[in-house]
């Protein structure tokens, strides 16, 4: 049951004289369930990797398919409506909206793809912030919450439409280490409380090492893909 299937996915940014390839044929297989890292030196790719994995951008070549469905069929309109129910992201720079409140923040997504009363969006947030250990600030602005705070609200806002597949770009890269084991701690929660597949991006050889995969990236391929021990 994979969630993500890459085959010969080749990415070339600039044309003609100035094209260059930054990814040579990446086949990659996730499965429902998997907590995977990738790692890599700064320009190995990584984040042109997780822009494709995201439907941010479209490969120059190859094969994508999130949960079965191959994005070469669908048009920009399709594209936008599957990310949005089912990927979720986590940043680096966790890009809340600093006036609106953690709850709001939150429900941004579920407000974004209406379909459902509010209250039910808001019930959904405030559960999730509870998860996340933020019931009690539920309703304080994002920008009054600590780093570590506004990374949990970034998180529990990327669960809200229970997407398949989650992708963190350092989601801990601004933390200090309590707070990004915290914060680890959490995505590895909601990976074994709802088997939602985890690909994450981190310089942190600590945390890569509590993934259960690490699939290693330089130049432009696939340099290792291991079970972590
Ligand atoms: P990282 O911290 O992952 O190494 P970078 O600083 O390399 O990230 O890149 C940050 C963002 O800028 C990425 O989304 C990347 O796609 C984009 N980017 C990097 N290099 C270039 C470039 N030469 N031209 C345009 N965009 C770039
Ligand atoms: P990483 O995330 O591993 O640091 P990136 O994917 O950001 O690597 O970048 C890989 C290479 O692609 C780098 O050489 C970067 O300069 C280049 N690059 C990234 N985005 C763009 C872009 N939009 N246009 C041109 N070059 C880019």
């Amino acid at each position: 049951d994979d969630v993500l299937h890459l085959e010969g996915i080749r990415k070339s940014y600039g044309s003609g004289d100035l094209e260059t390839e930054i990814l040579h044929g990446i086949d990659l297989r996730l499965q429902r369930g998997e907590f995977a890292a990738l790692i890599g030196p700064s320009g190995s790719g990584k984040s042109t990797l997780l822009n494709l994995i995201g439907l941010l951008d479209r490969p120059t070549s190859g094969k994508l398919e999130i949960d079965g469905e191959d994005i070469a069929r669908l048009d920009d309109a399709e594209l936008t409506r599957l990310r949005g129910k089912r990927i979720g992201f986590v940043f680096q720079h966790h890009n809340l909206i600093p006036a609106f409140t953690a709850e709001e923040n939150v429900a941004m997504p579920m407000l974004v793809a209406r379909g459902r009363p509010e209250r039910e969006m808001f019930e959904t947030a405030a559960r999730l912030l509870g998860q996340v250990g933020l019931g009690e600030r539920r309703r304080h602005l994002a920008n009054r919450l600590s780093g570590g705070q506004q990374q949990r609200v970034a998180i529990a806002r990327a669960l809200a439409m229970n997407p398949a597949l989650v992708l963190a770009d350092e989601p801990t890269g601004n933390l200090d280490t309590h707070s990004a084991d915290e914060v680890f701690n959490l995505l590895r929660d909601f990976n074994r409380q709802q088997a939602t597949t985890f690909l994450i991006v981190t310089h942190d050889p600590r945390l890569a090492a509590r993934c259960d995969r690490i699939i290693e990236l330089i130049d432009g391929c696939i340099d290792s893909d291991r079970q972590a021990t």
